[in-house]
């Protein structure tokens, strides 16, 4: 198969990147640690740490007096502002643009305030929403490397289209890497929201193997494996929303019954409270605004128990069970949940899932499952587009080696 190319510009050569790599990991490195490293000769160091201060990628940070003889060393770290990352999430419900720094901190983030359904005047939307991140963040522009779009699967990475995305009516084969790269003059990647917020994770220096359960508009789950995001033969892993976990659940828009992702959203959560007594009737299920306040009542009332708490834990067993699957099948070590319903879903749904999965879990004699929530909030799909590009252009890759 034919190398994909990219328009991102990718950092000097491979071993500038490696060494760039080891510093960022480390968070400060002597040219002297740098060669231990990377195993790279002093004076091959020497050159690359000269170009990468001349570029602005890294800046010196004091010195190191070690216990023994010869001079003190001079610490090499990361400039933040050396270069930035646009991230956007492109969500049914919210679209989210957040700025990075090089160290992967955000620096500015937006809601897209123009929301609307239509592709055009969304697009509009988001590209003046970048403007605006990167002015109020003061970042100059000409260090804005790129932008990352995590958008709901299927997408056609090829040629940066979103497909059909579940919620958005009006979406059809949207050429959005296109169009976006038109409106802005930056170079665009697009990829998936699930591999975004797993390489979110990875990048925030979690790394193993893991599943990031996201938690949204739609349900779906991304994967790291040994360290190594996995993307599948078209970059769309991790549909896993259409998993049947209650044969009598709500009808999903494929037209069966009880899929965990239809399973797990508001809207059937509310109808379920309404009809045990936990929320007041009359809820129009088709307003978006008021499912969403009666959501977050829901989720408040599940705190104690009584029949808003059953019809979480009710959920989390079905969520359970998927996990469980997943992580039997792929010996993973844990799962990350998140998403904006995960956000409020979180104070009861983690330890349900983690009750749900005592025991079940085959592995468990040789290596503990863990179930852990994301620490980058409901960011995490703008803030791993961000990652995607920061990754793209500053990552050693030798697979990427060919790539421009
Ligand atoms: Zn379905």
């Amino acid at each position: 198969m034919a190398r994909r190319g990219t328009n991102l510009d990718r950092v000097g050569d491979f071993n500038d990147a490696v060494v760039l790599d080891a510093i960022r990991r480390s968070e400060q490195l002597s040219r002297v640690e740098l060669a231990e490293a990377t195993g790279l000769s002093g004076q091959a160091i020497s050159n690359i740490a000269r170009r990468l201060l001349d570029a602005g990628l890294v800046r010196e940070a004091g010195r190191l007096r070690g216990a023994g003889l010869g001079k003190p060393r001079t610490l090499l770290e990361l400039e933040p502002t050396g270069r930035y990352a646009v991230g956007v999430h492109l969500d049914p419900s919210v679209v989210t643009v957040v700025l990075l720094d090089l160290t992967g901190e955000v620096v500015a983030r937006r809601v897209v305030d123009q929301y609307a359904d239509d592709p055009d005047p969304l697009i509009d939307g988001i590209a003046k929403t970048i403007e605006d991140v990167v002015v109020a963040s003061g970042a100059p522009r000409e260090r804005v490397t790129g932008v990352g779009i995590a958008a709901p699967g299927p997408i056609d990475v090829e040629r940066g289209v979103v497909v059909d995305p579940p919620n958005l009516s009006t979406w059809h084969l949207v050429p959005l890497r296109d169009q976006l790269q038109e409106r802005t003059g930056l170079p665009i990647i697009l990829d998936k929201d699930v591999t975004a917020a797993a390489s979110a994770e990875r990048w925030a220096g979690q790394g193993g193997s893991f599943v990031f359960f996201y938690l949204g508009t739609g349900v779906g789950a991304g994967l790291v494996i040994g360290d190594e995001v996995i993307r599948g033969a078209s970059s769309n892993v991790g549909e896993i929303g259409h998993v049947i976990v209650d044969p009598d659940g709500p009808v999903c828009f494929c037209g069966r019954r009880g899929c965990v992702g239809e399973a797990s959203q508001p809207r059937y959560l509310v109808a379920q409270a309404v009809r045990a007594g936990v929320l007041a009737g009359g809820i129009d299920l088709d307003d978006r605004l008021a499912v969403e306040a009666a959501f977050a009542e829901l989720c408040a009332s599940a705190g104690e128990p009584g029949a808003a708490r059953d019809i979480v834990t009710t959920l989390a067993a079905r969520i359970a069970k998927v996990v469980e699957d997943i992580a039997n099948l792929l010996d993973l070590d844990r799962v990350v949940f998140g998403g904006p319903h995960w956000q409020q879903l979180a104070p009861v749904l983690g330890d349900a899932v983690r009750t749900a999965l005592d025991g079940r879990f085959l592995l468990q004699a040789v290596h503990p499952f863990e179930v852990t929530g994301t620490a980058l909030g409901a960011d995490v799909g703008a803030i791993g587009a961000a990652s995607l590009v920061l990754d793209r252009t500053f990552s050693p890759n030798p697979s990427l080696a060919g790539e421009r």
